[in-house]
């Protein structure tokens, strides 16, 4: 169930909703319109965004800038190419300074997403690593212990077969599509791969600090709390909304599953915390949306049983765009799928890039090869 905050911390949290990002300076209290022209002079250059964040959906991109420390105006100093049809939002989070852009609305898939990094590392050129931050599928495996449920947060990690994404269609793949030329995907860059093994050791000594920077988030941003009719709000949907069935039984039709066999349902060990946790694997990647268990099986099965969800941008990525990918889980590819945990799905992809980016050095980023220079050897090798 979605919650809905009490009347009375609904009014204390509402005045912070009322203050634009815009303007906040670095240290997080307002700034009077006097001092609004100093900020402006100390908004970065072009140049001096290092970091490009990719979302898919509006929602995955509004989920991105909630997480911003500090939304920044457009670099004086950059002027939109006619070329370039993305929209960008730029902020800072921890180190780095940080372009995002989100696909054209209602067009996705690998080609989109392959458009889109092109035109940003166009644009922004001194951009030198990446992350594709939103939502996916889960391939749980709960008999095989691989227990992943809605809500949860999975991460490409490359396994020594693959750079932590599997392009499961590339054998159908169109000609003149960018970026799937290579038969084998590229590994996020060092600088992301050693973050991310910092961040997995500060995880066996300490929790995640996801659920802090969702709270932070709701605070700030009190009305991503709200549910509308069919839009559920940016929140924990509730446990009885996440129901894993066998593949071999099919939705029953209705409003979610309330027609559906419970008696169906693959009987899941309880957990002791509806926090998301943390699942590290490879990402099959593909431009068709999987509504379908046994088609989800058999693709599963054709890109390696390794794979642990399953998602339709990154595949035009990895080559064209050097990257970590970080999906939220919003549904487990079958018939019973609905748009329930969509908005929560990528409120918690957008806590845990926070959280990378936070570990993550800004010098380390610095030393990094410019992401559109590893591009251009791709191509020409
Ligand atoms: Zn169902």
């Amino acid at each position: 169930m979605a919650t809905s905050l009490p009347c009375a911390e609904q009014q204390e949290l509402a005045r912070p909703a009322t203050m634009p990002l815009q303007t906040r300076d670095s240290n997080g209290p307002l700034l009077s319109n006097i001092a609004y022209a100093e900020r402006q002079i100390s908004t970065p250059s072009r140049d001096q965004y290092t970091l490009g964040w990719i979302a898919a959906l509006p929602l995955e991109l509004a989920a991105a800038i909630a997480m911003l420390d500090h939304r920044h105006e457009k670099p004086p100093d950059f002027a939109q190419s006619s070329s370039d049809k993305n929209s960008y939002t730029w902020g800072r989070i921890g180190d780095h300074n940080i372009v995002i852009s989100s696909l054209a609305a209602g067009v996705y898939g690998k080609v989109s997403a392959a458009t889109t990094a092109m035109q940003m590392l166009s644009s922004f050129p001194h951009i030198r690593v990446g992350l594709m931050v939103g939502i996916g599928a889960a391939v749980p495996r709960p008999e095989q212990g691989r227990d992943i449920r809605l809500g949860d947060i999975i991460v490409s990690q490359p396994d020594g077969q693959s750079g932590g994404v599997v392009q499961y269609d590339l054998g159908k793949a169109k000609e003149g599509e960018d970026f799937q030329r290579k038969g084998i995907l590229n590994m996020p860059p060092e600088a992301l791969l050693k973050a991310l093994a910092n961040l997995q050791a500060q995880h066996e000594i300490q929790p995640s600090i996801v659920p802090d920077l969702l709270k932070d988030m709701i605070k700030r941003h009190p009305h991503m709390a709200r549910s509308k009719p069919g839009k559920p709000g940016y929140v924990y949907q509730g446990r009885e909304n996440d129901r894993l069935f066998n593949a071999l039984y099919p939705h029953a039709g209705g409003f979610e599953c309330n027609n559906c066999n419970s008696e169906e349902m693959i009987a899941r060990e309880d957990r002791d915390s509806d926090e998301p946790e943390i699942h590290y694997g490879v990402i099959a990647s593909g431009d068709m949306l999987v509504k379908d268990a046994t088609i989800r099986d058999r693709i599963i099965q054709n890109a390696g049983d390794e794979c642990i969800c399953l998602e339709m941008e990154a595949a035009g990525l990895m080559n064209g765009f050097p990257c970590l990918v970080v999906r939220g889980v919003c549904d487990y590819a079958d018939s019973h799928k609905n748009d329930r945990w969509q908005r929560y799905a990528a409120a918690v992809a957008a806590a845990y890039a926070k959280e990378f980016l936070v570990i993550l050095p800004g010098e380390e980023v610095e030393k990094s090869e410019k992401a559109a220079e590893i591009v251009g050897r791709l191509d020409h090798s």
